[in-house]
């Protein structure tokens, strides 16, 4: 197969649950991609308790979507010392109305997506995945109660701390957050395969996880396996 050009500023989308963060983080400490989170960004303002935490705080426990000038304001700060970095967004564009705020900020911030990436996973997957989540609220620590448990009970292994399920991964919230990404990011995704297609890309996020890392890694041109799991344009649900 022919080598892929490396990629350089990356979008991955993916349901709650497909496994996109780990990935995303595994991307960033193995290439250093720079990660832009909304959701964790939303999230540091809650913790901080500044201004813009207090007005999300209610969406981000009901998983409704942030309103765009909200989001924008942050990816302003965040993108401000971008220059030089590789950029991997996380949690954005997540409506079609953010589509033309990720071009007004390449343009501003002088940088160009090459390639929107999804981790397709089914929802039934995605929901039993994002059940079983815990964290520890001490060290941050994360756990799975079928794929990745503690050794005690439903403790932490560093501090012993008694784990917690975020209050997004709570059932009534998973299943309106899974309504949201099939709501809003299909038609994304749809834009983008009518528009830019030939740098959408899909990969099977049902696989194990080293699997669907070597596949992600070889659609972003950093090496990684490709006889078995041959990239997908488009994976079905
Ligand atoms: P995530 O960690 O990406 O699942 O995001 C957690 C929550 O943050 C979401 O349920 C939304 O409430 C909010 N959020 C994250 N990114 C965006 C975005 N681009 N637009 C609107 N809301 C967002």
């Amino acid at each position: 197969m022919e080598p892929t050009a490396v990629i350089s500023h990356v979008v991955i989308f993916g349901r709650p649950g497909s496994g996109k963060s780990s990935l995303a983080e595994r991307l960033g400490a193995d290439f250093g991609y720079t990660l832009v989170r909304t959701g964790e960004l939303l999230r540091e303002s809650v913790r901080r308790g500044d201004e813009l935490g207090h007005r999300v705080d209610g969406l981000l426990r009901s998983g409704e979507l942030v309103p765009d000038s909200l989001v924008n304001s942050v990816l302003e700060v965040e993108l401000a010392d971008s220059r030089d970095k590789t950029l991997l967004f996380d949690g954005f564009p997540r409506t079609t109305s953010q589509i033309p705020q990720l071009k007004r900020l390449e343009t501003a911030f002088q940088f160009e997506v090459g390639c929107y990436l999804e981790i397709a996973v089914s929802r039934t997957v995605a929901v039993a995945r994002m059940s079983g989540r815990r964290v520890c609220p001490a060290c941050g620590a994360t756990y799975h109660m079928s794929t990745k448990p503690p050794a005690h009970d439903e403790t932490c292994d560093v501090d012993g701390a008694a784990l917690e399920q975020r209050r997004d991964d709570r059932p009534e919230i998973i299943e309106h957050r899974q309504r949201v990404y099939e709501a809003y990011t299909d038609p994304i995704l749809a834009f983008y395969r009518a528009n830019e297609p030939a740098k959408v890309h899909s990969v099977d996020g049902a696989l194990p996880f080293d699997v669907v890392y070597a596949e992600t890694c070889r659609v972003l041109g950093r090496g990684g396996s490709t006889a078995e799991f041959p990239v997908q344009d488009r994976t079905s649900r």
